[in-house]
């Protein structure tokens, strides 16, 4: 209701899309933020520091959301006070952040995050402002704290709908880069010349794609352009960078969204080097197992279920691992060391790219463990296996495979099975696996072929 009446305010629009030094104002009625759905912390961070004598505002991704009608995720504080000053002026805030500093106001759970106004430095500046800012050979950057204007800062910022400023007090917004025409528009354009931002840092590619699939945005075509050719320069990016972008760009809630576009714009290889070769040699299933996890994902968000990061990333990456399986066991190594050792492999290579850290790491070598471990349920093992604190992510992962056409003779309905009924029928089912000519129990092909269960409830096909 509030989107329409501001899609149905009109102003003049002006052309390009580099940030003015004059703003765009748009007064109390010309917009539909209520001052009731800001948090009450970020008015108080923001009116202190007007009241200390400085400039302040809100900015960036709750102007953006607000505007269309979305409930931000937090609420981002620009000011002229410089970090100490800032600090200074709170109880409760403290100073952090290595790219840039930045100052966290604790109130209770929620932070306000308060960022001083920074400066964009054009290439060939370093000299001066070697200390504070730097760039490498392909121009990125690598710190940049050069403080600034206010206008400064909307230059720097990435796109022109993520560099608006709302006071508060006076119901204002401030407007230096045509956001509120690309809001209208529905459109994700970088602020300047794109090849140039987007060697400043190739991560605004990433985020492109991301507000892109949050939104329902298209890339205006003069942004979209570069990405495929530029998608390289992520491997510059560190690891760990990545790993956080990773997260965000998968658990938004548009996974599925996300990851076409990344496919489409090249990116995605340059984040799953070895899931893109997966999806090269066997596309289907590749793509099948992918987008069932990245669906089930989405949905779990939307139902407001946890999600674990460590589900995903192992089925992001299990495509890979049967071809590295086979390489080790042709050399002549037993399948199951081989699958260890292609398991760490896989893992090791991946980190070189995205810095997973060990608490998710040791759980997808688990769910990959009870792969393995899931057909052998002969005597004891079958409930050994239900009492394993990873038993529930690895049957659920048996499904998931299942559901992109993974043959495994029924193994997942048997599980399914198995957790529903009483003891005793337990125990017949396990005198039912034959144990005759395979003494580890696995599973032995089924006459009949029941109608699976997927976690998708698609239908499984042959592999
Ligand atoms: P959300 O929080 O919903 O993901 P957001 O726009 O608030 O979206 P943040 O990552 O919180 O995104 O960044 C806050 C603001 O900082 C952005 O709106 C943008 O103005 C600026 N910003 C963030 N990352 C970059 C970047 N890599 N280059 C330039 N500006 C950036
Ligand atoms: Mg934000």
């Amino acid at each position: 209701m509030l989107k329409k009446l501001f899609k149905s305010f009109r102003k003049p629009i002006r052309r390009g899309n580099h940030a003015h030094s004059s703003p765009e104002v748009l007064g109390r009625s010309q917009h539909p933020i209520e001052r009731g759905e800001i948090s009450r912390y970020a008015i108080s961070v923001v009116e202190r520091l007007q009241q200390a004598g400085y400039q302040a505002y809100l900015v960036g991704g709750c102007v953006r959301d607000l505007l269309l009608d979305i409930e931000p995720k937090d609420f981002d504080v620009a000011t002229s006070a410089t970090p100490e000053q800032v600090r200074a002026e709170f109880r409760n805030a403290r100073v952090i952040g290595r790219r840039f500093k930045l100052v966290h106001v604790h109130f209770g759970r929620e932070i306000i995050e308060t960022a001083t106004f920074r400066a964009n430095h054009p290439q060939g500046d370093e000299e001066e402002n070697s200390n504070l800012a730097s760039r490498n050979e392909s121009g990125r950057i690598l710190r940049d704290n050069v403080y600034g204007t206010l206008e400064d800062d909307a230059q720097r910022r990435d796109f022109t709908i993520n560099a608006l400023y709302y006071d508060p007090s006076s119901e204002r917004i401030l407007d230096y880069a045509n956001g509120v025409h690309d809001i209208r528009n529905h459109l994700i354009r970088l602020i300047g010349d794109p090849t140039q931002r987007y060697q400043e840092d190739p991560v605004r590619m990433l985020r492109a794609v991301r507000f892109a699939a949050k939104l329902d945005f298209d890339i205006e075509k003069h942004s979209a352009a570069p990405i495929y050719k530029l998608a390289p320069l992520l491997r510059e990016i560190p690891a760990a960078r990545l790993f956080d972008e990773v997260l965000k760009l998968f658990l938004a809630g548009y996974a599925v969204y996300t990851y076409d576009l990344l496919v489409d714009y090249g990116l995605f290889g340059q984040l799953f080097p070895a899931s893109a070769e997966a999806l090269k040699y066997n596309p289907e299933y590749t793509d099948q197992l992918i987008r069932n996890a990245l669906h089930n994902t989405d949905e779990r968000i939307a139902q407001g279920k946890p999600v674990t990061p460590a589900f995903l990333l192992a089925a992001l990456l299990w495509p890979a691992l049967p071809a590295r399986v086979l390489k080790l066991q042709e050399r002549g190594m037993p399948p199951i060391p081989a699958m260890q050792e292609a398991a760490h492999d896989l893992i090791h290579e991946q980190c070189q790219r995205i810095a997973v850290p060990k608490r998710f790491t040791m759980p997808i070598r688990e769910i990959w463990d009870m792969q393995e471990r899931l057909p052998r349920r002969s005597g004891k093992r079958a409930d050994l296996l239900l009492e394993n604190p990873r038993f529930r992510a690895g049957y659920d992962f048996l499904l998931l495979r299942e559901s992109a056409g993974e043959q495994t003779h029924g193994l997942g309905e048997w599980w399914t099975r198995y957790q529903d009924v009483s003891d005793s029928e337990r125990r017949s089912m396990i005198r039912d696996l034959s144990s005759k000519d395979d003494s580890a129990g696995a599973p032995r092909k089924r006459k009949r072929s029941p109608k699976r269960k997927s976690a998708t409830g698609s239908n499984s096909a042959g592999e």
